[in-house]
């Protein structure tokens, strides 16, 4: 079966690297899979799950936003923030999505709703991911 190297690196440091069969994940313009042999390009992401596909298996990698890049050998995922399903702290998901909802109940004249939104979606893919739902 042929694989492509797929990196995936934060602002803190690399997260994820390895030989995989498939990775596909939310691109800003829909849902993307790439395959090796894939022509280069560059796409940016959607707050989601990177699916990795080796070896009958499928790993999952939460990101918050980034950038995929695509090249002749290697896929590389620049990401905001970037957790693998086994480095999710699923009480903290849970409370900042408990956070999240709060703020976006009620009387939201005080609160920034965009922002709140956004760590909701954050905490959601951290749960969907964690609980392996994606
Ligand atoms: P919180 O309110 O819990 O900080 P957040 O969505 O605002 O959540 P981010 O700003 O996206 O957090 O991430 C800050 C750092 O904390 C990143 O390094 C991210 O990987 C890490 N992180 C955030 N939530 C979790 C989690 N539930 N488990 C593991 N790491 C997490």
């Amino acid at each position: 079966m042929k694989t492509i190297k797929v990196s995936i690196v934060t602002p803190d440091g690399p997260v994820y690297e390895s030989d995989v069969e498939m990775v596909s994940t939310k691109a800003q313009s829909g849902e993307l899979g790439v395959l090796p042999g894939h022509i280069p390009m560059v796409a940016p992401l959607q707050i989601g799950a990177v699916r990795l596909k080796k070896a009958g298996k499928t790993e999952l990698v939460a990101v918050s936003g980034g950038f995929l890049e695509v090249r002749p050998t290697q896929v590389t995922i620049l990401a905001q923030t970037a957790e693998t399903a086994g480095s999710i702290d699923i009480e903290r998901a849970k409370e900042a999505k408990a956070r999240a909802e709060q703020r976006l109940s009620g009387n939201k004249s005080d609160v920034d709703v965009k922002r709140a939104e956004l760590a909701l979606r954050r905490s959601t893919n951290r749960i969907n991911v964690f609980e392996n739902r994606i």
